[in-house]
Protein backbone atom coordinates (compact mmCIF):
# COMPACT_ATOMS: atom_id res chain seq x y z
CA UNK A 1 0.00 0.00 0.00
CA UNK A 2 0.78 3.35 -0.67
CA UNK A 3 2.16 5.83 2.08
CA UNK A 4 0.80 9.13 1.95
CA UNK A 5 2.69 12.32 2.64
CA UNK A 6 0.50 15.52 3.37
CA UNK A 7 2.16 19.27 2.58
CA UNK A 8 0.36 22.25 3.83
CA UNK A 9 1.30 25.30 4.32
CA UNK A 10 1.15 28.33 7.02
CA UNK A 11 1.84 31.97 7.58
CA UNK A 12 1.80 33.49 4.21
CA UNK A 13 1.22 31.89 0.59
CA UNK A 14 4.35 31.38 -2.20
CA UNK A 15 6.54 29.73 0.45
CA UNK A 16 7.32 27.21 -2.26
CA UNK A 17 4.68 23.98 -1.15
CA UNK A 18 4.86 23.20 -4.84
CA UNK A 19 8.51 22.86 -5.14
CA UNK A 20 9.53 21.46 -1.33
CA UNK A 21 7.23 18.60 -2.27
CA UNK A 22 8.57 18.52 -5.74
CA UNK A 23 12.06 18.70 -4.66
CA UNK A 24 11.20 15.70 -2.10
CA UNK A 25 9.38 13.56 -4.75
CA UNK A 26 13.13 13.80 -6.70
CA UNK A 27 14.65 12.47 -3.47
CA UNK A 28 12.43 9.32 -2.97
CA UNK A 29 12.57 8.38 -6.26
CA UNK A 30 16.36 9.09 -6.12
CA UNK A 31 16.67 6.74 -3.55
CA UNK A 32 14.58 3.76 -5.26
CA UNK A 33 11.33 4.53 -4.65
CA UNK A 34 7.94 4.88 -6.95
CA UNK A 35 6.28 8.37 -6.23
CA UNK A 36 3.36 10.09 -7.26
CA UNK A 37 2.47 14.02 -6.88
CA UNK A 38 -1.01 15.51 -6.33
CA UNK A 39 -2.50 18.87 -5.69
CA UNK A 40 -5.19 19.38 -3.85
CA UNK A 41 -6.90 23.38 -4.59
CA UNK A 42 -9.48 24.95 -2.48
CA UNK A 43 -10.74 27.11 -4.73
CA UNK A 44 -14.75 26.66 -6.19
CA UNK A 45 -13.31 26.61 -10.19
CA UNK A 46 -13.93 22.97 -11.22
CA UNK A 47 -10.06 23.69 -13.10
CA UNK A 48 -8.12 26.21 -13.48
CA UNK A 49 -9.22 26.20 -17.48
CA UNK A 50 -11.23 29.25 -17.31
CA UNK A 51 -9.14 31.18 -14.97
CA UNK A 52 -6.98 34.27 -16.19
CA UNK A 53 -3.26 34.06 -16.28
CA UNK A 54 -3.13 37.18 -14.03
CA UNK A 55 -5.65 34.93 -11.36
CA UNK A 56 -3.53 32.13 -10.96
CA UNK A 57 -0.91 32.10 -13.35
CA UNK A 58 -0.10 29.33 -15.90
CA UNK A 59 -2.66 26.43 -16.95
CA UNK A 60 -0.70 23.63 -16.86
CA UNK A 61 -2.24 20.93 -19.30
CA UNK A 62 -1.13 17.18 -18.91
CA UNK A 63 -0.99 14.61 -21.25
CA UNK A 64 -4.67 12.95 -20.51
CA UNK A 65 -5.89 16.16 -21.19
CA UNK A 66 -6.79 17.95 -17.91
CA UNK A 67 -5.97 21.57 -17.41
CA UNK A 68 -4.76 21.73 -14.05
CA UNK A 69 -2.43 23.97 -11.67
CA UNK A 70 1.14 25.09 -12.79
CA UNK A 71 2.58 23.24 -9.50
CA UNK A 72 1.98 20.04 -11.67
CA UNK A 73 4.94 21.44 -13.61
CA UNK A 74 7.13 21.63 -11.09
CA UNK A 75 6.18 18.50 -9.87
CA UNK A 76 6.47 17.08 -13.66
CA UNK A 77 10.47 18.93 -13.85
CA UNK A 78 11.41 17.68 -10.86
CA UNK A 79 10.16 14.36 -10.68
CA UNK A 80 10.14 13.00 -14.37
CA UNK A 81 6.79 11.48 -13.73
CA UNK A 82 4.25 12.03 -15.96
CA UNK A 83 0.91 13.81 -14.33
CA UNK A 84 -2.33 13.04 -14.79
CA UNK A 85 -6.19 13.92 -14.35
CA UNK A 86 -6.25 12.41 -11.36
CA UNK A 87 -3.54 14.71 -9.64
CA UNK A 88 -5.07 17.91 -9.12
CA UNK A 89 -8.98 18.42 -7.55
CA UNK A 90 -10.01 21.21 -6.93
CA UNK A 91 -13.00 22.44 -4.12
CA UNK A 92 -15.42 23.18 -7.34
CA UNK A 93 -14.76 19.68 -9.19
CA UNK A 94 -15.78 17.92 -5.29
CA UNK A 95 -18.98 20.08 -4.78
CA UNK A 96 -19.71 19.30 -8.93
CA UNK A 97 -19.46 15.31 -8.21
CA UNK A 98 -20.94 15.75 -5.22
CA UNK A 99 -24.17 17.77 -6.46
CA UNK A 100 -24.14 15.67 -9.37
CA UNK A 101 -25.16 12.26 -7.27
CA UNK A 102 -27.19 14.23 -5.49
CA UNK A 103 -29.20 15.28 -8.55
CA UNK A 104 -29.57 11.59 -9.33
CA UNK A 105 -30.73 10.55 -6.15
CA UNK A 106 -28.02 8.68 -5.19
CA UNK A 107 -27.82 9.69 -1.45
CA UNK A 108 -30.73 7.84 -0.75
CA UNK A 109 -32.58 10.46 0.73
CA UNK A 110 -29.60 11.62 3.31
CA UNK A 111 -29.11 15.36 4.13
CA UNK A 112 -25.93 15.80 1.71
CA UNK A 113 -23.13 17.20 3.79
CA UNK A 114 -19.61 18.48 4.15
CA UNK A 115 -18.77 15.92 6.53
CA UNK A 116 -19.21 13.49 5.61
CA UNK A 117 -19.90 13.70 1.79
CA UNK A 118 -17.37 16.27 0.52
CA UNK A 119 -14.86 15.04 2.70
CA UNK A 120 -15.89 11.33 1.70
CA UNK A 121 -15.08 12.36 -1.58
CA UNK A 122 -11.75 13.97 -1.10
CA UNK A 123 -10.49 11.09 0.48
CA UNK A 124 -11.92 9.03 -2.57
CA UNK A 125 -9.59 11.53 -4.81
CA UNK A 126 -6.38 10.92 -2.57
CA UNK A 127 -6.40 7.50 -3.15
CA UNK A 128 -7.21 7.22 -6.71
CA UNK A 129 -4.88 5.49 -8.91
CA UNK A 130 -2.40 5.07 -6.33
CA UNK A 131 -2.03 1.38 -5.65
CA UNK A 132 1.19 1.03 -6.93
CA UNK A 133 2.99 3.76 -5.77
CA UNK A 134 5.58 3.78 -2.57
CA UNK A 135 4.58 7.33 -1.84
CA UNK A 136 1.78 9.65 -2.74
CA UNK A 137 2.92 13.54 -1.74
CA UNK A 138 -0.30 15.80 -1.51
CA UNK A 139 -0.46 19.41 -1.78
CA UNK A 140 -3.11 21.52 0.09
CA UNK A 141 -3.59 24.61 -2.13
CA UNK A 142 -3.82 28.07 0.11
CA UNK A 143 -2.36 28.05 3.69
CA UNK A 144 -4.25 26.55 7.37
CA UNK A 145 -6.59 29.07 8.07
CA UNK A 146 -8.50 30.08 5.36
CA UNK A 147 -12.18 28.98 5.43
CA UNK A 148 -11.60 27.24 2.14
CA UNK A 149 -9.07 24.87 2.85
CA UNK A 150 -10.89 23.40 5.86
CA UNK A 151 -12.85 20.37 4.32
CA UNK A 152 -9.27 19.21 3.03
CA UNK A 153 -7.94 19.40 6.14
CA UNK A 154 -10.51 17.67 8.40
CA UNK A 155 -10.47 15.08 5.26
CA UNK A 156 -6.41 14.31 5.79
CA UNK A 157 -6.85 14.38 9.37
CA UNK A 158 -9.73 11.53 8.78
CA UNK A 159 -7.59 9.79 6.01
CA UNK A 160 -4.89 9.54 8.55
CA UNK A 161 -7.03 8.28 11.11
CA UNK A 162 -8.17 5.68 8.80
CA UNK A 163 -5.33 4.05 7.32
CA UNK A 164 -3.13 4.66 10.22
CA UNK A 165 -0.47 7.10 11.40
CA UNK A 166 1.93 4.86 10.49
CA UNK A 167 1.06 5.33 6.72
CA UNK A 168 0.78 9.11 7.00
CA UNK A 169 3.04 12.11 7.58
CA UNK A 170 1.76 15.62 7.68
CA UNK A 171 4.58 18.45 6.61
CA UNK A 172 3.73 21.70 7.53
CA UNK A 173 5.83 24.82 5.63
CA UNK A 174 5.88 28.08 7.09
CA UNK A 175 7.99 31.25 7.14
CA UNK A 176 10.12 32.01 9.77
CA UNK A 177 11.14 35.98 9.18
CA UNK A 178 13.64 37.48 9.73
CA UNK A 179 13.51 41.69 11.13
CA UNK A 180 16.11 43.43 9.94
CA UNK A 181 15.54 46.30 12.07
CA UNK A 182 16.21 43.69 15.49
CA UNK A 183 17.75 41.62 13.73
CA UNK A 184 16.17 39.08 14.68
CA UNK A 185 14.35 35.55 13.33
CA UNK A 186 11.00 35.03 14.60
CA UNK A 187 9.40 31.66 15.67
CA UNK A 188 5.59 32.87 16.71
CA UNK A 189 3.95 32.86 13.35
CA UNK A 190 5.50 29.44 12.99
CA UNK A 191 3.97 28.75 16.71
CA UNK A 192 0.64 30.03 15.59
CA UNK A 193 0.10 28.21 12.45
CA UNK A 194 0.90 25.30 14.04
CA UNK A 195 -1.62 25.90 16.32
CA UNK A 196 -3.79 26.71 14.12
CA UNK A 197 -3.35 23.62 12.43
CA UNK A 198 -3.51 21.01 15.68
CA UNK A 199 -6.58 23.34 16.51
CA UNK A 200 -8.62 21.25 13.80
CA UNK A 201 -6.98 18.06 14.82
CA UNK A 202 -3.70 17.46 12.40
CA UNK A 203 -0.23 17.58 14.76
CA UNK A 204 2.48 18.22 12.02
CA UNK A 205 5.71 15.39 12.17
CA UNK A 206 7.55 17.42 10.13
CA UNK A 207 7.95 21.61 10.07
CA UNK A 208 9.86 22.66 6.57
CA UNK A 209 10.82 26.49 8.06
CA UNK A 210 11.35 28.73 5.11
CA UNK A 211 13.87 31.69 5.78
CA UNK A 212 15.88 34.18 4.65
CA UNK A 213 19.21 33.47 6.69
CA UNK A 214 20.02 29.91 8.42
CA UNK A 215 18.02 28.99 11.38
CA UNK A 216 19.89 29.18 14.61
CA UNK A 217 19.86 25.91 16.87
CA UNK A 218 17.92 27.93 19.79
CA UNK A 219 15.79 28.60 17.42
CA UNK A 220 15.12 24.87 16.02
CA UNK A 221 14.75 24.16 19.81
CA UNK A 222 11.90 26.38 20.26
CA UNK A 223 10.09 25.61 17.44
CA UNK A 224 10.62 21.92 18.58
CA UNK A 225 9.29 22.69 21.97
CA UNK A 226 6.00 25.21 21.13
CA UNK A 227 5.06 22.85 18.08
CA UNK A 228 5.69 19.20 19.45
CA UNK A 229 7.84 18.34 16.81
CA UNK A 230 11.19 16.61 17.11
CA UNK A 231 13.89 18.74 16.40
CA UNK A 232 15.10 16.85 14.26
CA UNK A 233 11.94 17.32 12.05
CA UNK A 234 12.36 20.95 12.27
CA UNK A 235 14.03 21.70 8.61
CA UNK A 236 14.98 25.23 8.08
CA UNK A 237 14.91 25.64 4.22
CA UNK A 238 16.78 28.75 3.21
CA UNK A 239 16.44 30.91 0.19
CA UNK A 240 18.61 29.19 -2.93
CA UNK A 241 19.88 31.32 -5.67
CA UNK A 242 18.22 29.25 -8.11
CA UNK A 243 14.98 26.55 -7.97
CA UNK A 244 17.37 23.71 -9.47
CA UNK A 245 19.42 23.88 -6.25
CA UNK A 246 16.64 22.98 -3.82
CA UNK A 247 16.61 19.08 -4.03
CA UNK A 248 20.43 19.50 -3.41
CA UNK A 249 19.10 21.66 -0.32
CA UNK A 250 16.75 19.79 0.89
CA UNK A 251 19.57 16.45 0.92
CA UNK A 252 21.37 18.59 3.01
CA UNK A 253 19.03 19.33 5.55
CA UNK A 254 17.94 15.37 5.61
CA UNK A 255 14.45 16.33 4.53
CA UNK A 256 14.30 12.83 3.11
CA UNK A 257 15.99 11.02 4.87
CA UNK A 258 13.79 12.54 8.10
CA UNK A 259 10.85 11.12 5.96
CA UNK A 260 11.99 7.69 5.14
CA UNK A 261 12.69 7.38 9.10
CA UNK A 262 9.22 8.31 10.01
CA UNK A 263 7.89 5.73 7.97
CA UNK A 264 11.58 2.80 9.16
CA UNK A 265 12.18 2.93 5.75
CA UNK A 266 15.89 2.51 4.25
CA UNK A 267 17.25 3.60 0.86
CA UNK A 268 17.18 1.61 -1.62
CA UNK A 269 20.29 2.62 -3.45
CA UNK A 270 22.45 5.95 -3.44
CA UNK A 271 21.25 9.25 -3.98
CA UNK A 272 22.46 10.83 -7.22
CA UNK A 273 22.35 14.11 -7.03
CA UNK A 274 25.25 15.31 -10.15
CA UNK A 275 22.68 16.36 -12.53
CA UNK A 276 20.99 19.14 -10.42
CA UNK A 277 25.09 20.35 -9.29
CA UNK A 278 25.70 20.27 -12.76
CA UNK A 279 22.73 22.53 -13.71
CA UNK A 280 23.30 24.62 -11.08
CA UNK A 281 26.68 25.39 -11.90
CA UNK A 282 25.68 26.14 -15.64
CA UNK A 283 23.30 28.59 -14.41
CA UNK A 284 25.28 30.46 -11.60
CA UNK A 285 28.32 30.55 -13.18
CA UNK A 286 27.83 31.09 -16.94
CA UNK A 287 29.09 34.41 -17.96
CA UNK A 288 27.69 33.96 -21.60
CA UNK A 289 24.28 34.99 -22.32
CA UNK A 290 21.26 35.39 -25.10
CA UNK A 291 18.72 37.58 -24.85
CA UNK A 292 14.87 35.66 -25.93
CA UNK A 293 11.66 38.60 -26.25
CA UNK A 294 8.38 36.85 -25.13
CA UNK A 295 5.87 39.04 -26.78
CA UNK A 296 2.77 38.15 -25.06
CA UNK A 297 -0.41 39.64 -22.80
CA UNK A 298 0.17 38.51 -20.04
CA UNK A 299 4.08 39.52 -19.27
CA UNK A 300 3.36 41.23 -16.28
CA UNK A 301 2.45 38.30 -14.07
CA UNK A 302 5.71 36.28 -13.68
CA UNK A 303 4.11 32.77 -13.40
CA UNK A 304 1.97 32.99 -16.61
CA UNK A 305 4.11 31.25 -18.54
CA UNK A 306 5.62 29.18 -16.00
CA UNK A 307 6.43 26.36 -18.50
CA UNK A 308 7.82 28.51 -21.15
CA UNK A 309 10.05 30.33 -18.95
CA UNK A 310 11.62 27.41 -17.47
CA UNK A 311 11.78 25.29 -21.01
CA UNK A 312 13.99 28.16 -22.27
CA UNK A 313 15.98 28.19 -19.81
CA UNK A 314 16.73 24.39 -20.00
CA UNK A 315 17.79 25.00 -23.80
CA UNK A 316 19.82 27.69 -21.94
CA UNK A 317 21.36 24.78 -19.81
CA UNK A 318 21.65 22.41 -22.73
CA UNK A 319 23.86 25.12 -24.19
CA UNK A 320 25.66 25.78 -21.52
CA UNK A 321 24.28 29.82 -21.81
CA UNK A 322 22.37 31.90 -19.62
CA UNK A 323 18.86 33.08 -20.85
CA UNK A 324 17.81 36.37 -20.28
CA UNK A 325 14.06 36.49 -21.18
CA UNK A 326 13.00 39.79 -22.03
CA UNK A 327 9.01 40.41 -21.43
CA UNK A 328 7.48 42.28 -24.12
CA UNK A 329 3.85 43.24 -23.62
CA UNK A 330 2.04 42.50 -26.78
CA UNK A 331 -0.58 45.32 -26.07
CA UNK A 332 1.53 48.71 -25.68
CA UNK A 333 4.42 47.41 -28.73
CA UNK A 334 3.99 50.19 -31.04
CA UNK A 335 4.68 49.75 -34.94
CA UNK A 336 7.52 52.45 -34.61
CA UNK A 337 8.97 51.14 -31.58
CA UNK A 338 9.58 47.22 -32.66
CA UNK A 339 12.83 47.97 -33.84
CA UNK A 340 14.22 49.77 -31.08
CA UNK A 341 12.74 47.18 -28.63
CA UNK A 342 13.96 44.05 -30.45
CA UNK A 343 17.73 45.65 -30.94
CA UNK A 344 19.25 43.09 -29.04
CA UNK A 345 17.21 40.62 -28.49
CA UNK A 346 18.35 37.36 -30.33
CA UNK A 347 15.29 35.27 -30.41
CA UNK A 348 12.01 36.19 -30.82
CA UNK A 349 9.08 33.91 -29.31
CA UNK A 350 5.03 34.61 -28.92
CA UNK A 351 3.79 32.44 -26.80
CA UNK A 352 0.35 30.94 -26.79
CA UNK A 353 -2.94 33.32 -25.98
CA UNK A 354 -6.77 34.13 -26.47
CA UNK A 355 -8.53 36.81 -27.81
CA UNK A 356 -7.79 40.20 -30.32
CA UNK A 357 -5.88 42.34 -27.22
CA UNK A 358 -2.67 42.49 -28.23
CA UNK A 359 -2.31 40.50 -31.57
CA UNK A 360 -1.45 43.98 -33.64
CA UNK A 361 1.60 44.02 -32.07
CA UNK A 362 2.05 40.36 -32.31
CA UNK A 363 2.02 40.07 -36.14
CA UNK A 364 4.41 43.21 -36.44
CA UNK A 365 7.44 41.32 -34.17
CA UNK A 366 6.72 38.38 -36.42
CA UNK A 367 6.99 40.36 -39.58
CA UNK A 368 10.26 41.87 -38.45
CA UNK A 369 11.92 38.58 -37.49
CA UNK A 370 10.69 36.96 -40.56
CA UNK A 371 12.40 40.16 -42.68
CA UNK A 372 15.39 40.02 -40.75
CA UNK A 373 16.27 36.38 -40.70
CA UNK A 374 15.81 36.75 -36.39
CA UNK A 375 15.07 32.98 -35.29
CA UNK A 376 11.25 33.24 -34.47
CA UNK A 377 9.45 30.40 -32.40
CA UNK A 378 5.78 30.80 -32.46
CA UNK A 379 3.86 28.66 -29.92
CA UNK A 380 -0.04 28.01 -30.32
CA UNK A 381 -1.35 31.82 -30.68
CA UNK A 382 1.93 32.22 -31.91
CA UNK A 383 1.90 30.08 -34.59
CA UNK A 384 -1.61 31.14 -35.62
CA UNK A 385 -0.38 34.87 -35.40
CA UNK A 386 2.65 33.92 -37.99
CA UNK A 387 0.58 32.24 -40.16
CA UNK A 388 -2.14 35.36 -40.53
CA UNK A 389 1.28 37.37 -40.80
CA UNK A 390 2.11 35.81 -43.82
CA UNK A 391 -0.91 35.50 -45.51
CA UNK A 392 -1.68 39.02 -45.00
CA UNK A 393 1.87 40.11 -45.90
CA UNK A 394 3.15 37.39 -48.49
CA UNK A 395 0.00 35.98 -49.75
CA UNK A 396 -1.53 39.19 -50.37
CA UNK A 397 -4.62 38.14 -48.45
CA UNK A 398 -5.41 41.28 -46.47
CA UNK A 399 -8.51 40.27 -44.93
CA UNK A 400 -7.01 36.69 -43.65
CA UNK A 401 -7.34 36.45 -39.79
CA UNK A 402 -8.65 34.05 -37.34
CA UNK A 403 -12.10 33.67 -36.68
CA UNK A 404 -11.60 33.86 -33.33
CA UNK A 405 -11.46 37.65 -32.92
CA UNK A 406 -12.83 38.59 -36.39
CA UNK A 407 -15.79 36.87 -37.47
CA UNK A 408 -16.25 38.85 -41.37
CA UNK A 409 -12.68 38.58 -42.19
CA UNK A 410 -10.97 35.61 -44.24
CA UNK A 411 -10.94 32.96 -41.55
CA UNK A 412 -7.62 31.12 -42.25
CA UNK A 413 -7.98 30.32 -39.10
CA UNK A 414 -11.46 28.63 -37.41
CA UNK A 415 -13.38 27.20 -35.03
CA UNK A 416 -13.68 23.39 -35.68
CA UNK A 417 -16.59 21.31 -33.43
CA UNK A 418 -14.75 17.66 -33.99
CA UNK A 419 -11.47 16.45 -34.23
CA UNK A 420 -10.25 12.84 -34.01
CA UNK A 421 -7.74 11.53 -31.59
CA UNK A 422 -6.43 7.27 -31.82
CA UNK A 423 -8.76 7.15 -34.57
CA UNK A 424 -11.90 7.95 -32.52
CA UNK A 425 -14.04 11.58 -33.23
CA UNK A 426 -13.65 13.79 -30.54
CA UNK A 427 -16.79 16.68 -30.29
CA UNK A 428 -15.23 19.54 -28.62
CA UNK A 429 -17.21 22.58 -29.38
CA UNK A 430 -20.24 23.33 -26.65
CA UNK A 431 -21.65 25.77 -25.02
CA UNK A 432 -19.13 25.70 -22.30
CA UNK A 433 -16.14 27.01 -21.90
CA UNK A 434 -14.34 24.78 -19.91
CA UNK A 435 -12.68 21.35 -20.40
CA UNK A 436 -13.91 21.76 -24.19
CA UNK A 437 -10.83 22.62 -26.08
CA UNK A 438 -8.52 19.99 -27.82
CA UNK A 439 -6.81 19.20 -24.54
CA UNK A 440 -3.86 16.80 -24.34
CA UNK A 441 -1.49 14.47 -26.26
CA UNK A 442 -2.00 14.58 -30.06
CA UNK A 443 0.27 13.01 -32.47
CA UNK A 444 1.80 14.83 -35.44
CA UNK A 445 3.63 13.39 -38.31
CA UNK A 446 6.92 15.49 -39.46
CA UNK A 447 7.54 16.21 -43.43
CA UNK A 448 10.22 14.56 -44.56
CA UNK A 449 13.53 16.26 -45.13
CA UNK A 450 11.78 19.30 -42.32
CA UNK A 451 13.55 21.33 -39.95
CA UNK A 452 11.52 19.79 -37.03
CA UNK A 453 12.08 16.48 -38.26
CA UNK A 454 16.12 17.11 -37.87
CA UNK A 455 15.31 18.80 -34.53
CA UNK A 456 13.63 16.16 -33.11
CA UNK A 457 14.88 13.33 -35.28
CA UNK A 458 11.87 11.13 -35.24
CA UNK A 459 8.94 10.76 -37.95
CA UNK A 460 6.06 10.79 -35.72
CA UNK A 461 5.99 12.81 -32.18
CA UNK A 462 3.39 13.57 -29.61
CA UNK A 463 3.11 16.80 -27.92
CA UNK A 464 0.15 18.77 -25.66
CA UNK A 465 -2.51 20.86 -27.03
CA UNK A 466 -4.89 23.52 -25.52
CA UNK A 467 -6.69 25.49 -27.81
CA UNK A 468 -10.35 25.91 -30.01
CA UNK A 469 -9.13 27.40 -33.10
CA UNK A 470 -7.13 25.59 -35.88
CA UNK A 471 -5.34 26.54 -38.91
CA UNK A 472 -7.51 25.68 -42.30
CA UNK A 473 -5.72 23.01 -44.12
CA UNK A 474 -7.09 24.00 -47.64
CA UNK A 475 -4.96 26.96 -47.62
CA UNK A 476 -1.49 24.69 -47.12
CA UNK A 477 -0.43 24.66 -51.03
CA UNK A 478 -0.91 28.24 -51.54
CA UNK A 479 1.57 28.84 -47.87
CA UNK A 480 4.05 26.12 -49.58
CA UNK A 481 4.04 28.00 -53.07
CA UNK A 482 5.70 31.21 -51.57
CA UNK A 483 7.87 29.00 -48.82
CA UNK A 484 5.92 28.47 -45.36
CA UNK A 485 6.15 24.80 -45.25
CA UNK A 486 3.38 22.65 -43.19
CA UNK A 487 6.00 20.51 -41.73
CA UNK A 488 3.90 19.00 -39.30
CA UNK A 489 0.52 17.24 -39.72
CA UNK A 490 -2.24 15.45 -37.61
CA UNK A 491 -1.87 11.77 -38.24
CA UNK A 492 -5.09 12.19 -40.69
CA UNK A 493 -3.58 14.95 -42.89
CA UNK A 494 -6.26 17.17 -41.57
CA UNK A 495 -4.78 19.57 -38.71
CA UNK A 496 -1.62 21.49 -39.40
CA UNK A 497 0.45 20.99 -36.42
CA UNK A 498 3.69 22.73 -37.15
CA UNK A 499 4.95 25.53 -40.19
CA UNK A 500 8.32 26.32 -40.72
CA UNK A 501 9.91 28.93 -43.50
CA UNK A 502 12.12 27.88 -45.95
CA UNK A 503 14.48 31.24 -46.39
CA UNK A 504 15.30 31.89 -43.21
CA UNK A 505 17.66 30.13 -40.53
CA UNK A 506 15.33 29.42 -37.97
CA UNK A 507 11.75 29.98 -37.62
CA UNK A 508 9.20 27.53 -36.42
CA UNK A 509 5.54 27.63 -35.29
CA UNK A 510 3.81 24.58 -33.44
CA UNK A 511 0.09 24.38 -32.61
CA UNK A 512 1.19 22.87 -29.68
CA UNK A 513 2.73 23.16 -26.48
CA UNK A 514 6.32 21.88 -26.49
CA UNK A 515 6.87 23.91 -23.04
CA UNK A 516 4.81 21.38 -21.03
CA UNK A 517 7.24 18.36 -21.79
CA UNK A 518 10.91 19.74 -21.19
CA UNK A 519 12.52 19.10 -17.67
CA UNK A 520 15.76 20.35 -16.96
CA UNK A 521 17.09 16.77 -16.92
CA UNK A 522 16.21 16.33 -20.19
CA UNK A 523 15.68 19.93 -22.16
CA UNK A 524 13.00 19.74 -25.15
CA UNK A 525 14.95 19.57 -28.24
CA UNK A 526 12.78 22.42 -29.89
CA UNK A 527 14.05 24.81 -27.04
CA UNK A 528 17.39 23.56 -26.94
CA UNK A 529 17.82 23.98 -31.25
CA UNK A 530 16.07 27.63 -30.94
CA UNK A 531 18.59 29.21 -28.33
CA UNK A 532 21.14 27.60 -30.22
CA UNK A 533 19.78 29.35 -33.04
CA UNK A 534 19.70 32.62 -31.43
CA UNK A 535 23.19 31.78 -29.67
CA UNK A 536 24.34 31.96 -33.63
CA UNK A 537 22.57 34.76 -34.78
CA UNK A 538 23.82 37.17 -31.86
N1 LIG B 1 -6.68 31.16 -28.79
C1 LIG B 1 -6.13 30.15 -29.64
C2 LIG B 1 -7.06 28.96 -29.77
O1 LIG B 1 -7.89 28.73 -28.92
C3 LIG B 1 -4.77 29.70 -29.17
C4 LIG B 1 -4.77 29.07 -27.82
C5 LIG B 1 -3.40 28.97 -27.22
O2 LIG B 1 -2.50 29.67 -27.61
N2 LIG B 1 -3.24 28.12 -26.24
O3 LIG B 1 -6.97 28.24 -30.72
Amino acid sequence: MARYIFVTGGVVSSLGKGLSSASLAYLLQSRGYKVRIRKLDPYLNVDPGTMSPFQHGEVFVTDDGAETDLDLGHYERFSGVTAKKSDNITTGKIYNDVLRKERKGNYLGKTVQVIPHITDRIKEFIKKDSSSEDFVICEIGGIVGDIESLPFIEAIRQFSNEIGKKNTLFIHLTLVPYLKSSDEIKTKPTQHSVKELRSIGVQPDIIICRSERSIPLEHRKKISLFCNVDIKNVIETVDVKTIYEAPISFFNEKLDLQVLNYFKLKSKRPINLNPWKKITKTILQTKRYVNIAIIGKYVELKDAYKSLDEALTHGGIQNNLKVNLVRIDSEKLKINEIKSKLKNISGILIPGGFGKRGTQGKIEAIKYARKNKIPFLGICYGMQMAIIEFARNELKLKKATSSEFDKKGLSIIGLIDEWTKDGKIIKGTDKNLGGTMRLGSYEAKLKENSMIRKIYGKKVIKERHRHRYEVNINFKDKFEKKGMIFSGLSPDGTLPEIIELENHPWFIGVQFHPEFKSRPLAPHPLFSSFIKASKNHK
